[in-house]
């Protein structure tokens, strides 16, 4: 039985953290290198790992590369859709459970954020978690996400949109899945929204 849909969309070819780089001592573990605003490391990062601290930051500067499309996504894991998505948003009974935000370089586009959290069953998947941070606490890698499986989750969910409480991914690419109802899929095939991947999560 399909209980949800798995909603998952192209990469836009860009990281919203931004272009500055910076290295670290090998020691560090993890990669030698780390995004960084002006040599240090980014302020919406964890220091040690790299992974992101601040699921909210948007780069005052960043536009959207591939323009034609409606979802998009950076390396770095933030989704950003068009101002034709949001309006397709507004018509459904789940627009208070996402946050649209803007872009102030962008006006075309909005960060896209699911705020309606959805368990991961993780023991399920076999998903691994290595090299813990000493600092964040979290794991720098978090691995299989797919095929997805959810915890307590019984009957089909019909409408709305959820993120996983767990991120997938290394480092600063690390986050959560974006989950669907069955309507809700029907209703984003139907609109024919391009890039998008729809794929069916089972009991
Ligand atoms: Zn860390």
């Amino acid at each position: 039985m399909v209980i949800a849909y798995h909603l998952s969309v192209h990469d836009d070819g860009a990281h919203m953290l931004g272009p500055d780089t910076f290295r670290v001592p090998r020691d560090a573990g993890f990669y030698d290198w780390r995004f960084g605003c002006e040599g240090v490391p980014h302020p919406a990062t964890c220091a040690t790992c790299g992974r992101k601290t601040d699921a909210e930051f948007i780069n005052p500067g960043f536009r959207v590369r591939k323009r034609s499309r409606d979802l998009t996504v950076t390396y770095d894991g933030f989704v950003l859709v068009s101002l034709r998505f949001r309006n397709f948003c507004e018509t459904t009974s789940w627009i208070h459970d996402v946050e649209l935000a803007a872009l102030p370089n962008d006006p075309a586009y909005f960060r896209f954020r699911p705020l309606r959290v959805i368990e991961f069953d993780a023991e399920r998947r076999g998903t691994r978690f290595e090299e813990p941070c000493p600092e964040c606490g979290k794991f720098f890698n978090v691995v299989g996400a797919t095929p997805v499986w959810l915890r307590n989750v019984r009957e089909p969910i019909v409408d709305g949109v959820f993120r996983t409480d767990l991120e997938f991914g290394s480092g600063h690419e690390q986050s959560p899945l974006i989950i669907i109802g069955t309507e809700t899929a029907a209703a984003i095939k139907d609109f024919g929204f391009e890039k998008v991947d729809l794929k069916p999560v089972r009991l």
